[in-house]
């Protein structure tokens, strides 16, 4: 039976379903109010005085089946305000039942939500779940051990920190099908291989063979005719091809790399605008999301001009001065076009400010680092041998900065301290001008730095909007909704409503009082499963 329930202001745009015959044998008598809230023992005490508030609240039925999370205090993105001492039932995977006073049998899970919070699982619609974090290449070919450390535990730090659902932007297939064969990890989605330009950014070097072309998902420009492989057929490489290759592979999305050279430090070539052009068609013909990698106001402006969906990064390079900090008006411009636009945006802070540790790897002392990666490969980091590679990429780094004639007053490390900077104000720019923001974190950032670990990078993310001034709201929506509404997943995902998939955090704090709240994650609960934080650490 189907009926309306409750007083409106509380639960104002939600029908109810009850299941029939679930009232169950009185419950025993409460006694552990405290301690984990994952039990099976339903609680006397708790019933028909689930709080003062209760006496607006009709008499409380018992579920006997599923996982009753009770009296919790319940924060969906879509709402103005968190609702207290509700309970929501879950069944078979997804959320079957939210309404006040439902109290757990003897037959089903009860988890005490009593001082919790219950928010949807968190969406981070920017990842690389193939690349290999703190280990480059170097590292990988000494101790190839830690490698597979660092991927048998890639899928739970996502989880320990609160991330059910990812969408990775660049990735081969069987990175995907190792991800995904884990036990326990977050629901993947994906933009299978992202689109390259021969001799652009990621695609440097020109392709052995065809598989090598496919990887790439190169894509043909006729600009290029004099460099292109005579092995390739054209033909093979249009946008269309390219499509149907991320679409053959299971993907929702597809990403374009416009990267001319970060700022100056490299030249290469990017896509045309015709090329753009036909990307957009494509993916609008096959109701794909267009994203576009870019990071200055030349490549901001392509995407816009291509009504990209999704810009990839935040906005940090910019015509003028390389050492200056404030943004000048082409920049305030082409944020000023992306609200206009209503273009999605993903700021991508803590990547930035992750390259600091290059030269500052205060992260390594940070209590949860050693929740983000395995005890073996921490060990690592913090060795001799490590020490001596990161000096080794220090001195690359200050080779870099010699090319772009840093000035002498200013050190390698005060000079790096501009991209973060400006990554920042530019993203007060855009709170300004409500530019649309999605949570996407690009973790890991690469191969080589420990200033993104998986889970960890999301969560000092989280902080670093808002130490801008993001509303913890807007932190929240950007993170579940708003990324689940970009991607076409809102049906499923992104807030807690009867019928969508059960991906849920209890949270000990209110993540709407402090971003701290985040780290007061308690249980994770994947797919209707719970799981206790600690369950999902590292445990070698
Ligand atoms: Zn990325």
């Amino acid at each position: 039976m189907k009926r309306k329930l409750a007083p409106l202001w509380l639960l104002p745009a939600i029908t109810l379903t009850f299941a029939t015959g679930s009232v169950s044998a009185a419950p025993k008598k409460c006694s552990e109010e405290i301690g984990h809230p994952l039990s099976n023992t339903p609680c006397e005490k708790a019933r028909g005085t689930v709080d003062s508030s209760s006496s607006t609240v009709p008499s409380p039925q018992v579920v006997d089946d599923g996982i009753v999370i009770e009296d919790v205090t319940f924060i969906s993105p879509e709402r103005r305000s968190p609702v207290p001492h509700i309970s929501v039932v879950i069944r078979n995977g997804r959320i079957a039942q939210i309404a006040p006073g439902l109290l757990a049998g003897p037959h089903a899970t009860r988890i005490n939500g009593r001082d919790r919070f219950l928010i949807p699982g968190l969406i981070d619609s920017h990842v690389h779940v193939g690349d290999t974090g703190p280990l480059d290449d170097d590292a990988i070919a000494a101790h190839p051990e830690l490698l597979q450390a660092y991927q048998l535990q890639l899928p739970r730090s996502f989880l320990a920190f609160g991330f059910t659902t990812l969408v990775d932007l660049n990735s081969a297939e069987e990175d995907r099908a190792r991800f995904i064969a884990a036990p326990l990890h977050p629901n993947l989605y994906h933009c299978g291989a992202a689109v390259h330009v021969l001799g652009g950014y990621g695609a440097q070097r020109p392709p052995k063979d065809a598989a090598a072309a496919n990887a790439a998902n190169l894509v043909y420009q006729p600009a290029q005719v004099k460099d292109w492989p005579a092995f390739l057929d054209p033909r093979d490489y249009t946008p269309a091809r390219d499509v149907d290759r991320v679409v053959q592979s299971g993907g929702v999305c597809v990403k374009v790399f416009v990267e001319s050279g970060f700022g100056g430090v490299f030249h290469w070539p990017v896509p045309s605008s015709e090329t753009l052009a036909a990307f957009r068609a494509e993916t609008r013909r096959r109701g794909l999301v267009l994203i576009i990698h870019a990071n200055g106001v030349e490549s901001w402006q392509a995407a816009l001009d291509a009504h990209a969906d999704v810009i990839a990064h935040g906005l940090w390079h910019w015509p003028g001065d390389r050492f200056a900090k404030t943004p000048p008006p082409e920049a305030r411009q082409v944020i000023h076009q992306a609200a206009l636009a209503g273009v999605h945006v993903q700021p991508t802070l803590q990547v930035i400010y992750g390259e600091l540790s290059i030269f500052d790897r205060y992260l390594l002392d940070d209590p949860r680092f050693a929740d983000a990666l395995p005890r073996v490969l921490v060990a690592y980091l913090k060795s001799q041998e490590a020490q001596a590679a990161a000096h080794t990429m220090q001195e690359q780094y200050r080779q870099i900065f010699a090319k772009l004639q840093v000035p002498a007053s200013m050190d390698v490390a005060t000079a790096m301290s501009i991209a973060p900077a400006r990554v920042t104000s530019t993203l007060r720019l855009m709170l300004q001008e409500k530019v649309k923001l999605l949570f996407g974190s690009d973790t890991p950032s690469g191969d080589g730095g420990i200033g993104n670990p998986p889970g960890l990078n999301e969560r000092l993310e989280l902080s670093r909007w808002a130490e801008v001034g993001v509303p913890l709201s807007t932190i929240l929506r950007a993170a579940t909704l708003d990324n689940a509404a970009a991607f076409g997943l809102s049906k499923d995902l992104g807030t807690i409503e009867v019928g969508k998939r059960a991906d849920l955090l209890l949270l000990r704090a209110d993540p709407l009082q402090s971003v701290a709240a985040y780290d007061s994650i308690d249980t994770i609960i994947l797919n209707g499963s719970p799981l206790p934080r600690a369950s999902l650490l590292p445990a070698n």
